[in-house]
């Protein structure tokens, strides 16, 4: 076992793994899992986990937190994560990079980034003898909490703004959740969840307040640093150490901030290892209507200030971030920064992925929209190597798709419509 506690992103203070369980009781901090990097360097080269057959989150158990796998297996709880990475050759190409990559999280078993939060938060779960999870979540928290516990047969309750999309729903509804639809904000929700948690003895998974979340979402940076690996060792051959690529760049989009501080958590441990010898560059993007982990980044403060939340992006839809100071410490310390796009960039986003081949969500889509922003901003040089994320999948939230695209005309069975409708 390498869990040895956990320290407060804001005090620092230390703690031991059974002295506390969510945040800094000092001061509300989030707390980094803390590892024996030690015991890890001398157990462990990068080919011992290179060479690993397993094709899930479950392949980086050494470097999680957790005692063992979390059995299950065979079931939804071991097919998350290694999820594909796709080329955009046209993006590139009219961009004017060297490289486009996509990460496409809608791949994962109940279509979003989330699963690798909740399976292992689930994972923890049944090592603490727990039997019901809880959760606030604007949609894809609660469907991934929802099916990961169903997976390894545990109650799930799920508290949602009665807003949320209604794919969102359905899914919590068909894995089996309790679920509470809440007559207020995802942050009302969020203070919810936590009285209940603490009330009936569940166990709570809220974002930024779950140190485990951050922890499964470090999966993502392990299968990036991975695939980059591996796109490396292929440049260098084709074009020579000299012409070797620069750092990689990942666009994430930003709610809460749980993405990007666990995505900088999995690049520090792996600094930490030594198997890395630099971090590469993150950049969080922001809707405009939902941008205080942004502002307080341009304002360089770690002082976030909540704002009204208003965006087509459900999933980064935020008042408080809960986990602001470490997503503003992600881009500081990997000489990143902070992008914003407007609801009509998100949606142009969609439909510019969707002629690639790809399905996101608005969410998702915002960290392509970001990209354009960035490289319109000279943020990105022509050889800076690209990687988005894709967070969620288009189905989703389909009221949104349909937005981003024309409507289908209606015609008569005759050719003579088609011919109609065919001409220039
Ligand atoms: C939750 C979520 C995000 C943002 O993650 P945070 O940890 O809240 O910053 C982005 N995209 C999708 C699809 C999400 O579900
Ligand atoms: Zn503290």
């Amino acid at each position: 076992m390498t869990f040895v506690g956990y320290r407060c992103s804001l005090c620092g203070e230390a703690y031991a793994p059974e002295q506390v369980r969510y945040t800094c009781p000092n001061d509300g901090g989030n707390l980094d899992v803390l590892l024996d990097y030690e015991s890890l360097r001398a157990r462990y080269r990068p080919e011992d986990i290179l060479s690993r057959t397993e094709a899930s989150i479950w392949r980086y158990l050494p470097l999680l937190p957790l005692e063992n796998a979390p059995g299950a297996e065979g079931t939804p709880l071991h097919a998350v994560g290694y999820t594909p990475i796709f080329s955009l050759p046209r993006a590139a190409e009219k961009l004017g990079l060297r490289a486009v990559w996509l990460k496409d999280e809608s791949r994962n078993p109940t279509a979003s980034f989330k699963d690798r939060a909740s399976a292992v938060v689930v994972a923890r779960a049944r090592e603490m003898g727990v039997d019901t999870v809880v959760t606030a979540s604007t949609g894809n928290a609660g469907a991934a909490l929802a099916g990961m516990a169903a997976a390894a047969g545990l109650q799930a309750v799920i508290f949602a703004p009665r807003t949320a999309p209604p794919a969102k729903i359905a899914q919590l509804l068909v894995f089996g959740a309790r679920v509470f639809l809440v007559d207020g904000t995802y942050d009302d929700a969020f203070d919810l969840t936590i009285q209940a948690a603490e009330e009936f003895g569940w166990y709570c998974r809220n974002t930024g307040y779950n140190p485990f979340t951050a922890e499964g979402k470090k999966t993502a940076a392990f299968e990036i640093w991975e695939w980059w690996h591996g796109v490396r060792s292929v440049w260098r051959q084709l074009i020579g150490e000299e012409n070797a690529p620069a750092p990689l760049t990942i666009f994430v989009p930003v709610g809460d901030g749980n993405i990007i501080s666990g995505l900088h958590k999995g690049f520090k441990d792996l600094l930490e290892l030594g198997w890395i010898k630099r971090l590469p560059r993150l950049i969080g993007v922001q809707a405009k209507g939902s941008a205080a982990i942004a502002q307080a980044f341009h304002a360089q403060t770690e002082q976030i200030q909540p704002v009204r939340a208003e965006t087509i992006a459900d999933s980064i839809s935020v008042d408080l971030p809960r986990d602001g100071v470490r997503a503003v410490r992600a881009a500081r310390e990997t000489q990143g920064t902070y992008v914003t796009v407007s609801d009509d960039e998100i949606l142009a986003a969609i439909a510019e992925l969707g002629k690639y081949g790809v399905f996101a969500e608005p969410a998702g889509a915002a960290s392509y929209a970001g990209l354009l922003v960035a490289r319109r901003q000279g943020l990105i040089d022509p050889d800076d190597p690209v990687l988005v994320l894709n967070t969620g999948s288009g189905l989703k939230d389909v009221r949104a798709a349909m937005q981003a695209v024309p409507p289908a005309p209606v015609i008569e069975p005759r050719l003579e419509a088609i011919k109609r409708l065919l001409k220039p």
